[in-house]
């Protein structure tokens, strides 16, 4: 339905409704015909909002700045890796403004890095392995949010381990570690306030299990790789920062 008849069809069913005393059958039917005919021209397009959204970005962004993507086109150069969660709301380009580029992006749900495994975790650990060896980025990043439904779920898994999904739980239990410590130490907060420090608390256990892989280790003796939490809070709006101290300490004879 084109821009005129949806014109036409609200001025239809104005018409209509202020005749709505005497409504006959044919005009009932009208209604409904008028109204089914709005809620199909209201109905989600995902095509179109796709070619909007490239429009804009080809418009706005990408025709605007030849430069910067004449230097992307030969490759990149990022200085961050970032793990974040999969939800919508959290977009690390949106929140910390990552231009093209900037930024080697790993998401998933409740933003876990898992523990070294070439079998069970390939994915995760094929983008790090790509990004400190290939990339050689400098900084990676690991960023928990606010409200998350990953973490919701593992605080949620009953202390039996039982589990009713076939993947999410599973998952989750990557961070079981922060789990167990929020439990122990923060168990009579309320519900809310233990997500939101478990929250904190995974991004720390995947801090820790990023040391199990063996080059980012090296990255971090060498100094050239530094890992960071954040966490973002979409609610208040706001991002906190803090590092992971890492060093050798020098050799030390003994007796
Ligand atoms: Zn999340």
């Amino acid at each position: 339905m084109g821009k005129d008849s949806y014109e036409e069809a609200i001025a239809g069913l104005k018409k209509l409704l202020s005749e709505k005393q005497d409504l006959g059958p044919v005009a009932a039917l009208k209604i409904d015909q008028i109204t089914t005919e709005l809620q199909t021209t209201a109905t989600f397009n995902p095509i179109e909002r796709m070619k909007a959204g490239m429009e804009y970005f080809k418009k706005e962004k990408y025709d605007k700045d030849p430069q910067l993507f004449g230097e992307l086109a030969k490759g990149q150069s990022p200085k961050f890796m970032v793990v974040a969660c999969a939800d919508s709301r959290v977009c690390p380009s949106h929140v910390l403004n990552f231009q093209p580029g900037e930024a080697f992006v790993v998401r998933n749900v409740a933003n876990m890095v898992p523990p070294y495994n070439q079998t069970k975790y390939a994915g995760v650990g094929a983008a790090i392995e790509y990004a400190v060896l290939h990339l050689k980025v400098e900084n990676i990043v690991v960023i928990g949010h606010s409200s998350c439904g990953g973490i919701i779920g593992l605080l949620s898994i009953p202390d039996n381990g039982a589990t009713g999904t076939d993947f999410i739980e599973d998952w989750v239990k990557i961070c079981s570690p922060a789990r167990n410590k929020v439990k122990a130490e923060h168990g009579s907060l309320p519900f809310a306030e233990q997500c939101s420090i478990c929250a904190k608390e995974a991004v720390n256990v995947s801090l820790g299990n990023l040391l199990t892989y063996p080059f980012v280790r090296d990255g971090l003796a060498k100094k050239t790789l530094a890992l960071h939490g954040g966490y973002y809070d979409f609610v208040a709006g706001f991002f906190e920062t803090w590092g992971l101290n890492f060093s050798l300490s020098p050799p030390v004879k003994v007796p």
